[in-house]
């Protein structure tokens, strides 16, 4: 509903403009997010009723949700015990039957809402097979003889989000009264500006199916009432999609903004190096870079000899290699005569890093400096928090400064920063993306992930990124079995480990919590756990890993691990991410319906990573059978991009974006889960249009 830059649309005006929206409306629905009648027509219905014809109540059917229509014939509060809570019970009657709804906390308001001989609407779900029929807690809607029947009856109504004090009845009037009003002020968008919209007798007599989005798809302002007042039930949807499609053309119009104003702004800094140390680094190296990893390798010479800084998302799974990638680009901009920041989300894995690229680095004569919150780089670090004079820094020869946020914080200014690698990126926010970079004079960025990211977030978030996939992993790699079992076979399950001890291999023990919670007693902590898996693995020796922990005993721990002094780590998820210790071959995880799939296929990538076998035990009682279905998708597969995308689908896209959420923008209709190709069209359109 875009409109020339200086006259405001009249759909921005305040939603107390309706005649009908006082203060305290106004006030209810700006709970909802509702301010302007643009707001309110773009309210999305959670879901529709199709009122042309109600279910008798003889006809309810267990487990099916349906909506009835009766009229109560007595009510009142029911209490059990004197000074204990009181129920409300109604029961209603329709033709056929009758139907008890009660709700387990009475309100005041009830017994005079409620009262015999009102006609209400049903909406709920019997609670089982006994009699009387029963409904708890249904959602109700009166039923008012006279004027709105054409809105609330006889129709396909909506059912908006609501908030308490605001009815599906009053708001419904409300969105009906605006598109009376104001339908004609929705102005078109870019989507119909550039295709033909059918008109909307035209496209209601069509099946979803058969319409094929964006040949066909209703003028915005027909897809604004139909959303609300579609005449089928694939109205709205056909509706929903063309309102998606306005959404995401949005957000690549900016997406493209972005990148043209940052190319603009922004020349290269010239880093593609001269093969002076990447040579002996690779014959060094001990194995020979697989295919893709050339190739990512290839792509990003390319970017930092451009004209652009680079702006390149690197993915690959779990175990793929990309931290030699990393290492090579970091040569590439040393070689070029500038510094390189590396950024990962733990202090683990900064250390990790660290003491990788001293072993790799340190024959080259690059200087490795570490930069946590814990441990300040001696040296170089230190004196430009010191804000030293950046020439006398420039003449030390290039080094690469590697840490966690602690890079960000202020006062670490590098000089001739030429390259910023950030790690795992899903730990990071787009926000403190942005901050990193601005650090240094356009660097050149390079994101590494090993989530992969389904392609609808990878086209809408990382929009202004270019990709670049390892899809292939290095090979003499032993399998990764995976079971799924219940805590009944935990002792079989420990003899296991055991076993694979004896044989000289190491296991990870991962729990959800750090310590047990009162509310929540039945989700295991390492801290209580530790006891029973020390005694359970005797002689072995098991070691200790949370956030709690101080550093320096971290790191002691970790050294221990590698060292295979300590046979089995118990730890959070912590270790999810980059821990690398190849004799590893164990995982087992507890309480498994806890984590999310990305993150139970993250920890699954610390085992796999040696030549042996390895095993993943994944011990849940979750009887829910999404849980289980969860689970089994982990049994069935170790492909990471298999899997983000049914995390994806199981439990949107909030979880996955995790902090990167605040920096998308907000999406009333379009699903992120669901919409592939909506993305494209208008990643179509865009490219059309500019
Ligand atoms: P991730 O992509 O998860 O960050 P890493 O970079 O930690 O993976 O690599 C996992 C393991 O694979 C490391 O032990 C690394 O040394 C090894 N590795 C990386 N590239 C190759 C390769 N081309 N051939 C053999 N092993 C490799
Ligand atoms: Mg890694």
């Amino acid at each position: 509903m875009s409109s020339p830059e200086n006259q405001v649309s009249p759909l921005a005006a305040p939603v107390a403009s309706l005649w009908g929206v006082g203060e305290e409306r106004a006030r209810l629905l700006a709970r909802l997010g509702i301010f302007t009648i643009e707001d309110l027509l773009l309210h999305k219905p959670r879901r529709y009723e199709d009122r042309r014809k109600f279910l008798p109540i003889r006809d309810l059917k267990l487990n099916e949700p349906a909506t009835v229509r009766g009229t109560i014939i007595a009510a009142g509060i029911k209490r059990f015990k004197k000074g204990t809570r009181a129920m409300f019970e109604c029961v209603f009657e329709d033709d056929s039957a009758r139907l008890h709804c009660r709700w387990w906390q009475a309100q005041p308001w009830m017994p005079d809402w409620y009262a015999v001989g009102r006609e209400f609407l049903l909406f709920g779900k019997l609670d089982d097979a006994k009699k009387p029929r029963t409904f708890t807690h249904p959602e109700t809607e009166l039923v008012e003889p006279g004027d709105d029947e054409f809105i609330h009856v006889n129709r396909i109504v909506p059912v908006h989000p609501l908030t308490e004090g605001l009815s599906a009845r009053v708001l419904r009037s409300l969105i009906w009264r605006a598109l009376e009003k104001h339908e004609a002020q929705i102005e078109e968008s870019p989507v119909g500006r550039v295709t033909p919209c059918a008109p909307y007798s035209a496209i209601t007599r069509r099946r979803a199916e058969d319409c094929a989005p964006y040949l066909n798809v209703p003028a915005r302002a027909n897809a604004v009432r139909m959303i609300h007042f579609p005449e089928e039930l694939t109205d709205a949807e056909i509706a929903r999609q063309r309102l998606a499609l306005d959404e995401f053309v949005t957000l690549q119009f900016q997406i493209h903004s972005r990148r043209k104003k940052f190319e603009a702004n922004a020349t290269a800094l010239p880093c593609a190096g001269d093969n002076r140390l990447m040579k002996p680094f690779l014959a060094q190296l001990g194995f020979k870079l697989t295919a893709a990893q050339a190739n990512v390798l290839k792509e990003i010479r390319a970017d930092m000899g451009g004209r652009h800084p680079m702006r390149r998302l690197l993915q690959g799974d779990v175990g793929s290699g990309k931290t030699a990638v990393a290492a090579c680009s970091a040569l590439m901009a040393l070689e070029s005569g500038f510094n390189v920041a590396l950024m990962a989300p733990t202090e683990i894995l900064a250390e990790q890093h660290c003491r990788n690229f001293s072993r790799w680095f340190e024959l080259l004569g690059v200087q490795v400096e570490l930069q946590t919150g814990s441990k300040k780089a001696e040296g170089r670090g230190q004196r430009a928090e010191a804000g030293r004079s950046p020439t006398s820094l420039s003449q030390l020869p290039s080094a690469i400064f590697i840490g966690t946020h602690a890079l960000l914080t202020g006062g670490f200014d590098l000089p001739k920063l030429g390259l910023v690698i950030i790690d795992e990126q899903h730990k990071f926010g787009v926000a403190q993306r942005e901050t990193l970079v601005r650090k240094g004079n356009y660097p050149h960025l390079l994101v590494m992930t090993a989530t992969p990211i389904p392609r609808t977030l990878g086209l809408t978030l990382y929009g202004d990124l270019d990709v670049s996939t390892i899809d292939e992993l290095p090979g003499g790699r032993g399998q990764i079995k995976t079971f799924v079992r219940t805590t009944e076979k935990l002792p079989k399950v420990f003899e296991f480990i055991r076993e694979k001890i004896a044989t000289g291999r190491q296991a990870y023990i991962v729990y959800p919590r750090v310590e047990v919670a009162d509310t929540d007693k039945d989700i295991k902590a390492v801290t209580k756990e530790f006891e029973n898996v020390q005694k359970a693995l005797t002689p072995f020796k098991a070691g200790l890993l949370h956030g709690r922990i101080k550093s320096a005993e971290k790191e002691k721990v970790m050294a221990a691990f590698r060292a295979n002094e300590i046979k089995a780590l118990v730890a959070t998820s912590l270790i999810e991410v980059g821990v690398d210790v190849p004799n590893a071959t164990v995982m087992l995880i507890e309480n498994a319906e806890h984590f999310g799939l990305a993150q139970l296929h993250q920890l699954r990538g610390r085992i796999g990573r040696g030549a042996h076998e390895s095993f993943c035990i994944l011990v849940s009682d979750a009887q829910h059978p999404e849980a289980q279905a969860r689970l089994k998708i982990l049994e069935d597969t170790t492909d990471g991009f298999k899997i983000a995308e049914a995390d994806l689908k199981l439990r949107g896209p909030g979880e996955l974006l995790g902090q990167q959420q605040s920096g998308a923008m907000k999406l009333r209709f379009g699903n992120l889960a669901e919409d592939l190709h909506l993305v494209r069209q208008a990643r179509t359109l865009v490219g059309n249009l500019r």
